[in-house]
């Protein structure tokens, strides 16, 4: 757990921390989040996060709070002072404080800022992708708005949610066409016959993943052939591999799709590889 929390200004003990009860955060979702990796106390890939930051910031015309400069100076002092070295942080900023109506409020108001940052058990997490993770699908049934990094998150949670009843740990989102869009917090990827990986490209649909991007240059850096385009249910069955990406767990296999085994039922030998190699592709800040 996060032990102090930084909020528009103030760095305060975890339960001496809150935000006012009218914040359009908690009642409009009126609110945009960034979730980075910690590693050995580094921040992963702190520039492109903030790139998208304030890019969702814009879409919801919410002024930039500070300069990002100053943001990442919040995040990397998060860090230190919950001294995490194997973990997350955690930043969101609201539109901020105002008398209840939909409407952006009139005049100035500042935007809410919390940022905390929490440790991960790291043996937990090697485990996991050691393992490999289960999916189940459902309807992406989220709004046309996705590549905002909003705080509306129910959808996601409901399609956690029925996941993890069905003892899955992730959802796989699937839209009007059979198509999937993305995991309900992560990209989805898929390795087809030839060992080409299949993810779907950005847009509307789907949040544009700074591990999937940092991804990316893992692939070119080291030649392997990836391709942007849609991938429907059934051929995710049939893929040879599968993994989903995410700053929580870099690239993570996925051995099974709705109960059924994923290549031999065990995280994929490319999938093992990039996982390896893939913090030789990202920035680390401290
Ligand atoms: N898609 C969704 C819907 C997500 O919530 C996330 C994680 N926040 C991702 C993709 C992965 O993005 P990133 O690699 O930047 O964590």
């Amino acid at each position: 757990m996060t032990r102090v929390v930084y909020v528009n200004g103030q760095y305060l003990p975890y339960g001496q921390a809150g935000v006012h009860v009218e914040d359009r955060g908690f009642q409009f979702a009126d609110s945009i989040y960034e979730v980075c990796e910690v590693d050995q106390g580094r921040l992963v890939d702190e520039t492109r996060h903030l790139e998208r930051l304030e890019r969702s910031l814009g879409e919801l015309r919410i002024p930039m709070p500070m300069s990002r400069r100053a943001l990442g100076h919040v995040l990397r002092e998060t860090v230190k002072r919950n001294r995490v070295q194997t973990g997350l942080v955690y930043l969101q900023i609201s539109r901020g404080a105002a008398p209840r109506d939909f409407p952006f409020p009139t005049g100035d108001i500042a935007p809410t800022i919390v940022c905390l940052a929490r440790r991960v058990d790291g043996a937990k997490r090697a485990a996991r992708a050691a393992a490999g993770i289960a999916v189940k699908t459902m309807p992406d049934i989220r709004w046309g708005r996705c590549d905002i990094k909003t705080v509306m998150l129910l959808p996601a949670v409901l399609a956690k949610e029925a996941a993890a009843a069905d003892g899955a740990q992730e959802a796989w989102l699937v839209d009007s066409e059979g198509f999937i869009t993305e995991g309900a917090s992560s990209n989805a990827w898929i390795v087809d016959a030839s060992g080409t990986l299949i993810t779907r490209p950005t847009g509307n649909a789907i949040l544009p993943g700074v591990t999937r991007r940092s991804l990316f240059d893992l692939l070119m850096g080291e030649k392997i052939p990836f391709t942007e385009r849609p991938f429907r249910v059934e051929e995710a069955f049939s893929a040879r591999e599968a993994f989903i990406t995410s700053a929580s767990g870099t690239v993570m296999p996925v051995v099974a799709i709705d109960g059924r085994p994923i290549g031999n039922g065990h995280p994929g030998e490319l999938t093992r590889r990039l996982r390896s190699n893939f913090h030789q592709a990202v920035e680390f800040s401290r």
